[in-house]
């Protein structure tokens, strides 16, 4: 049975899915397909970015659907050689074609880019791209707080989500804090570890007392934090797996123990350093 996703609003007015498919990794060739699973296991939110270079076969699978396109939420991001305002707008213009969209319903730029110092030109482009229909929301990724005061006191704009690695063993409260204070959504990127934390034991022995796996334990500690979550999978039964997760809860003694899982090294770049054009 298609499951339901609650969704979270955003600082624009907007609302936003809480959970979504991404698609990090995933071949253009196996996207389509990977799409189709997950809307027809009732996802409505895909998480793609330009640099995934599978922006085409993410339009290919949403066009094998009947649903509206205004009940789809479809996000790609902006990368990191086209930090200047009008390389921006071009980035955008590519992505839309690639899908095969008229509008993305977030737009979000992929990483601030060490040492460059040009994404407050690119946030004015995005500001115009909210402006003009090509983006409902606009946000970013990877921004750190001085990253985001930045952007907010150049612009005046305040980023509606901050996609960053979030997952048990790299929590990231100081930013789940910042966020919260600013009113700006903590989207979690590799929210399973990348598939590293299923066989740990706190995980494995909550997920047993609810009859559920550990990745669904994990997927609905970020539900209950309040996170927007993206779990990435090609393999249909994970999809289905990955979103039936709307018939438990979590107490909060298992929230607790899933908290004191100790901080472990992050698995992506460090932010401050990342600067791959
Ligand atoms: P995840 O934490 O989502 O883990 C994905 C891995 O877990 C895959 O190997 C997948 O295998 C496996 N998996 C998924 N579900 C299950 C399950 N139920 N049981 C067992 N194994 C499972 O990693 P990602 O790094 O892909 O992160 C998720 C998304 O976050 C990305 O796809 C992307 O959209 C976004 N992201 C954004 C970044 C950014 O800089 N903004 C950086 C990194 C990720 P399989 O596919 O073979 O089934």
């Amino acid at each position: 049975m298609a499951q339901q996703v609650p969704t979270i609003a955003l600082n624009d007015g907007t609302r936003m899915p809480q959970l979504g498919l991404g698609v990090w990794q995933v071949p253009d060739e196996q996207a389509s397909a990977a799409v189709q699973a997950a809307l027809e296991a009732g996802y409505r939110a895909i998480d793609t970015a330009a640099i995934y270079g599978n922006e085409e076969g993410v339009g290919a699978g949403l066009r094998t659907s009947r649903l509206a396109r205004k009940d789809l939420y479809i996000t790609t991001k902006l990368w990191n050689s086209y930090h200047g305002y009008a390389d921006a707008h071009k980035a955008m213009d590519e992505s839309l074609t690639k899908l095969g969209l008229a509008y993305v319903d977030l737009y979000l730029i992929h990483w601030p880019v060490a040492g460059s110092d040009r994404f407050v030109d690119a946030w004015r482009a995005m500001i115009e791209m909210r402006e003009d229909g090509r983006a409902r929301s606009i946000g970013v990724s990877n921004f750190t707080s001085a990253n985001l005061r930045r952007l907010i006191e150049g612009t005046g704009v305040t980023p509606a989500v901050n996609q960053i690695e979030l997952h048990p063993a790299f929590a990231q409260e100081d930013m789940r804090v910042f966020h919260a204070e600013h009113g700006i959504a903590t989207e979690s990127w590799s929210p399973l570890g990348q598939g590293k934390m299923l066989d740990h034991p706190v995980l494995a022995e909550i997920g047993k007392q609810h009859g559920k796996t550990p990745a669904q334990v994990m997927i609905r500690w970020h539900l209950q934090h309040g996170l927007v979550v993206i779990p990435k999978s090609v393999t249909p039964a994970r999809i289905r797996e990955n979103i039936n997760v709307f018939d438990f809860t979590l107490t909060a003694q298992d929230m607790d123990a899933i908290d004191g899982i100790p901080e472990a090294d992050r698995l992506g770049p460090d932010p401050e350093k990342f600067a791959m054009a």
